[in-house]
């Protein structure tokens, strides 16, 4: 019986839609490119969805059930262009190539369909291509696996770099640990918690979450995984990994495998994140920072923005990632410190060193697509410049005073005396390839004259044929005395012999016509072959296809060895990273004066004259200065406080003031100088951050609501170690609820987390508490207020601020006037009632204040009535006149 959901009158599917039925069926949601000639196809829903996207023409293709086939193509050679944006807009492709040749197909039987298979299958974390990467971003991908206890592991594999890392952690963090990193891509389990998961993650990183099945994340899955991958026998070798972690690595290494169609797994053996050692700092916090984009989403005016002086994409890399996750450990970071002073100090050789970094290219990602066999000869070219140029760096370190251990000990990874494979490798290539190489070895044209003598034999022979052509060409033209006689190429004939239309006729005749073979007439010109020319076109044809098999040998030859070399290639990318931030920090600190920070083992900050580096770029942008300002804290309150309680007008500076201190911790641990004149630093944990008030409708959270989660969340987490700048808490309720809850915040912040904490306010009652409170104080912003206009000296002083200016600068932001002074008679009727219990919106409203519509002004009657576009550029001048009179009248009366 025909299956009901089948019309009787579809026929069955030709072979070859039941090819790409097939091979769709086992894809999933992601959009086939299926392979044919010089063309990636999609049909049905994906070529909707891809003409949608890339804005290509959506056509028809046969039919299928009775219904027209929609069909969209991409041209094979511009293939990458198109798949970056399928790919950034969050979709998975599988690309499905022609296996065997059309020829092939036809042994098998006229009607064969030429074979395809998937090759691979791209998403968002798994990109290796440098068109479809940001080049001074990562792009990793990230496997999840948690309990309902709450227990998490995480592993993270940079596919690009080969970066393989894996760590225990909670359920709670996951969502810090995975902001740490430049994620793509989170792979899931697809259990109800997972997808609940995965609609989090989305909203909070903005990242592809995949779901995969809850069975592949097992803990024995995934230690055979590791063994397979890296060979060994037990993954003691590896590492001592939990049972979630190995659950996690079961979930991302079957990903791998999947989306390379089978290939193993390439990457590093994978390194133990130490959670410990790092400065936590979580989603919120890193936003709210503006650390590594603003709030609106751009790179442009974060902080990274700011300091970034890198010059290689593994620097900048290096850089975000030292952001990311700042270091706690004082050896670490002093380390990093030294490398800084010297490069600072040595100023004639970090110009020098900065100039050969300038010309290095991604050695990481040049060596992990050749080790996955998607390289081509360019990146066996970036392998050669980059130890070219490494050497170089390395020598002219060596020369110049002794540098610091950070710098002696990455060093001895890009010295190529002594390891002859790498030196030999280095040596062929320079000789071996051309100068420019092309991106694809497919073609050949890029292994130098001299490298092979076979090859250049084939070369010459060729080179000898094309000669004979070049001499034919006279040859015929004497022959059959016609001047316009023509050899030439296409790549349909080859090669022919092209005259103009009027002489076809004589050579299709005897006796020319036993030499010259017709093969095609055009309106204006007639195209003949001779045997000979057929002759050398096959010899220059199989002189090609020689040197091509002899190219292609030596490109997989190079590879082999790249292969052979990976971990000391990597190893040799790392120091090149390393030695480019080292030289980036040491420049920003030169351009901005930063002094290195001194770190001591209390909890302290005391900076003097510290800046805020953003808003101080911005500023001198805009030549402006920056009012620099002292900023002390002591959570064991020997030294000052160890919480700051801020007051002062808006727009005065204060948010400023907060940010800048949290920045200069988070600076610091990264291992960068500071904008200060000087501090000193007792480590933090983790910094917390909650600055403004944004709805987060979303993930179904109002204003407070998402004030008072994040309020929450630094009440409960912040330690004795940890840096709390919190700005504005309560604005988000009624006035007295939210007085409240600030009220006690500032309490448990100084009596329970016992941090250093700074906490910006506009409710002045919070200054008697800051006031009583053993290790809190007050400082301020103050303005001034000179002729009737507001001036902000954004200089911060001890003691609580004495007013807040907010109808000043309500008046500076364009509120109407008549609002403003409305603003200024009820706030006078509120300062005369003087108590809390007077605030607005719990006092009764004054009867006496009802507001009188007194209807628009005569000035506002007039303006009404003019039409811009109606008037002649003599009568808008006649208007204005007579608007400045109406004006004038209102003001006198
Ligand atoms: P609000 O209470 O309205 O949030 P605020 O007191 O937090 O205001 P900020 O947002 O910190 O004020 O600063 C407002 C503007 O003042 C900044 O964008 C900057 O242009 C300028 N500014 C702040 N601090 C300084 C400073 N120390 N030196 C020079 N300009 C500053």
């Amino acid at each position: 019986m025909p299956d009901s959901a089948t019309p009787l009158r579809s026929k069955p599917p030709t072979p070859f839609m039941a090819q790409y039925l097939g091979i769709k069926a086992q894809l999933g949601d992601a959009l086939l490119f299926f392979r044919m000639g010089d063309f990636y196809e999609l049909f049905f829903d994906d070529a909707k969805d891809a003409a949608a996207i890339l804005d290509i023409t959506l056509t028809a293709r046969g039919e299928h059930e009775g219904e027209p086939i929609p069909m969209a193509g991409v041209p094979y050679h511009a293939a990458e262009a198109y798949l970056a944006r399928l790919i950034k807009s969050g979709r998975r492709v599988a690309v499905c190539e022609q296996t065997e040749s059309p020829e092939e197909a036809k042994k098998r039987g006229s009607k064969a369909v030429v074979n395809r298979e998937v090759v691979r299958i791209i998403t968002p974390g798994t990109l290796t291509e440098d068109s479809l990467l940001p080049s001074r971003g990562g792009q990793a991908l990230a496997a999840v696996a948690f309990t309902a206890a709450g227990d998490a592991g995480l592993a993270v594999a940079d596919v690009a770099t080969g970066r393989f890392e894996v760590l225990p952690t909670t359920r709670d963090d996951v969502l810090a640990e995975l902001s740490a990193r430049p994620i793509g891509e989170v792979l899931l389990p697809d259990s109800e918690a997972g997808a609940a998961f995965a609609g989090e993650i989305e909203q909070v990183l903005g990242c592809a979450v995949t779901l995969r099945p809850k069975r592949l994340a097992s803990a024995d899955r995934g230690e055979a995984a590791l063994k397979d991958v890296f060979d060994v026998s037990a993954i003691d070798a590896l590492g001592d990994f939990s049972r979630l972690e190995c659950s996690a690595i079961s979930v991302l290494i079957d990903y791998l495998r999947l989306t390379q169609a089978g290939e193993e797994a390439r990457l590093d053996r994978p390194a133990r994140a130490v959670v410990q050692g790092e400065l936590t700092i979580d989603p919120t916090t890193r936003a709210s920072l503006e650390i590594h984009q603003t709030l609106s989403g751009e790179r442009s005016g974060s902080l990274i923005d700011t300091v970034d002086r890198t010059l290689t994409p593994a620097g900048a890399r290096l850089l975000a990632a030292r952001l990311s996750r700042p270091s706690c450990q004082e050896d670490d970071i002093a380390a990093r410190h030294d490398a800084v002073a010297w490069a600072l100090e040595a100023r004639d050789l970090r110009e020098a060193l900065r100039l050969h970094l300038s010309g290095v290219p991604d050695l990481a990602r040049a060596r992990t697509r050749l080790v996955l066999g998607r390289g081509g000869p360019r990146d066996l070219s970036a392998i050669a410049n980059a130890l070219r140029l490494g050497e170089a760096i390395a020598a002219a370190i060596a020369r110049s005073m002794a540098p610091p251990a950070l710098i002696e000990t990455v060093l001895r990874d890009l010295t190529l005396s002594g390891r002859p494979d790498l030196s030999n490798l280095v040596a062929d290539l320079q000789r071996a390839l051309v100068d420019s190489p092309p991106l694809l070895a497919r073609d050949g044209g890029f292994i130098a004259p001299g490298w092979d003598a076979a090859l250049d034999e084939i070369r010459a022979l060729k080179d000898d044929s094309r000669k004979v052509i070049a001499g034919l060409e006279t040859q015929y033209a004497d022959k059959v005395g016609i001047s316009g006689l023509k050899i030439k190429y296409n790549n349909m004939l080859g090669y022919f012999i092209e005259v103009p239309a009027r002489h076809g006729e004589a050579m299709m005749r005897a006796p020319l016509s036993e030499t010259f073979i017709h093969r095609q007439t055009l309106a204006k010109v007639v195209r003949f072959s001779t045997e000979e020319l057929a002759g050398l076109a096959g010899r220059i044809s199989r002189a090609d296809e020689a040197a091509l098999a002899m190219e292609a040998e030596a490109f997989a030859t190079f590879s082999r060895r790249v292969e052979a070399q990976s971990d000391a290639l990597s190893a040799a990318a790392d120091a090149l990273a390393e030695i480019d931030l080292a030289l980036a920090f040491a420049e920003w600190a030169d351009d901005v004066s930063a002094v290195r920070p001194i770190l001591v083992d209390a909890p302290v900050f005391e900076a003097e004259r510290l800046r805020h580096p953003v808003v101080e770029a911005a500023l001198r942008k805009a030549g402006q200065g920056f009012t620099a300002n002292d900023l002390k804290l002591d959570a064991d309150g020997a030294q000052s406080s160890r919480l700051l309680l801020i007051t002062g007008p808006n727009m005065a500076g204060k948010s400023t003031y907060l940010r800048a201190g949290a920045l200069a911790a988070i600076l610091a641990q990264a291992g960068s100088f500071v904008p200060a004149a000087s501090l000193t630093l007792g480590l933090v944990d983790r910094v917390f951050s909650r600055v403004g008030a944004a709805d987060d409708l979303a993930r179904g959270r109002s204003t407070f609501m998402v004030e008072m989660v994040e309020t929450a969340t630094i009440l409960s987490q912040a330690t004795p170690r940890s840096f709390v700048i919190l700005d504005e808490v309560g604005r988000g309720t009624s006035t007295f609820d939210g007085l409240a809850i600030a009220w006690s915040s500032v309490e448990h912040l100084h009596d329970v987390n016992g941090c250093r904490a700074l906490f910006a306010t506009h409710y002045h009652e919070l200054t008697d508490v800051a006031a009583r409170l053993k290790s809190a104080s007050n400082a301020s912003l103050r303005a001034r207020e000179w002729n009737d206009e507001l001036i902000f000296l954004h200089e911060v002083h001890a003691g609580p601020a004495d007013q807040s200016y907010g109808v000043q600068v309500a008046k500076l932001a364009g509120l109407p006037k008549r609002a403003v002074s409305r603003a200024r008679q009820i706030l006078n009727q509120l300062e005369a009632g003087g108590t809390a219990g007077d605030l607005p919106l719990f006092a009764a409203t004054p009867t006496d204040m009802a507001i009188a519509d007194e209807g628009p002004g005569p000035l506002e009657q007039a303006l009404e009535e003019v039409d811009p576009d109606a008037l002649s550029p003599r009568d808008a001048l006649d208007t204005l006149y007579r608007l400045k009179d109406i004006q004038g009248g209102s003001h006198s009366g």
